[in-house]
């Protein structure tokens, strides 16, 4: 498995272009007013599929025009569809335009991904690990084969997703990475929606919102 990271937009969300064999995945595509399409198509890069961890503008903003270009499928978490509806509650910080052209595309091209699910593309499989609490179902996606894991916003190197934004709950989303991520093994490579990547193991033994107690961090 062949991972490339591009940071895109203005919250620098990690795109991942990854391949497999002849087979090409985007996740999280990102945000940056449609240009990763043109980005992509200078790197000859046509995907078979897009997945997208969480229903944050800054992860599914250029995905439209990219799955109308290249008429793919779109795997997004099942419960993170309300998530979406509902999410103008978040008021200015997202581009109702942008949000709307998302919740057409999923109606068209979606594939709704549940808890456990297993979603096969190709060559690629990856166990779906659904975590609550930085969103209303943030996707993981974890290939035990390759030892990798994508995790969304929920995990980054030395932090968490942020809590602030609807459905937020700080001690929800260490519960949820303590009982979804943590019983991987050491040398599970973690791919964060932000920043640089980092392992199960530096993670557990060093994270400060999954060495204390979450009670205890506010
Ligand atoms: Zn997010």
């Amino acid at each position: 498995m062949k991972i490339r990271r591009v940071e895109v937009g203005a919250y620098q969300t990690n795109c991942y272009m990854v391949e497999q064999d002849s087979t090409r995945i985007l996740i999280d595509p990102g945000d940056a007013d449609g240009q990763v399409l043109p980005f992509l198509e200078r790197q000859s890069f046509r995907p078979d599929a897009i997945l997208v961890t969480h229903g944050h503008q800054d992860h599914y903003g250029d995905v439209s025009a990219i799955c109308t270009a290249y008429d793919v499928p779109v795997y997004f978490p099942e419960e993170e569809v309300g998530y979406l509806a509902e999410s103008s509650r978040q008021g200015s910080l997202w581009d109702t335009g942008k949000r709307e052209a998302f919740m057409r595309i999923l109606q068209t091209h979606g594939r709704f991904v549940k808890d456990g699910e297993i979603v096969r593309i190709g060559t690629i499989a990856f166990e779906a690990r659904m975590i609550a609490h930085h969103t209303r179902a943030g996707m993981c996606l974890y290939d035990a084969e390759n030892k990798v894991i994508f995790t969304g916003d929920n995990l980054f190197r030395g932090s968490i997703g942020r809590t602030d934004l609807y459905k937020g709950d700080t001690k929800g989303l260490c519960d949820g990475i303590r009982k979804k991520i943590l019983p991987l093994p050491d040398d599970i490579k973690v791919y964060p929606g932000h920043g640089e990547p980092t392992s199960v193991g530096i993670e557990r033994r060093t994270n400060y919102y999954l060495t204390h107690d979450p009670e205890a961090l506010w």
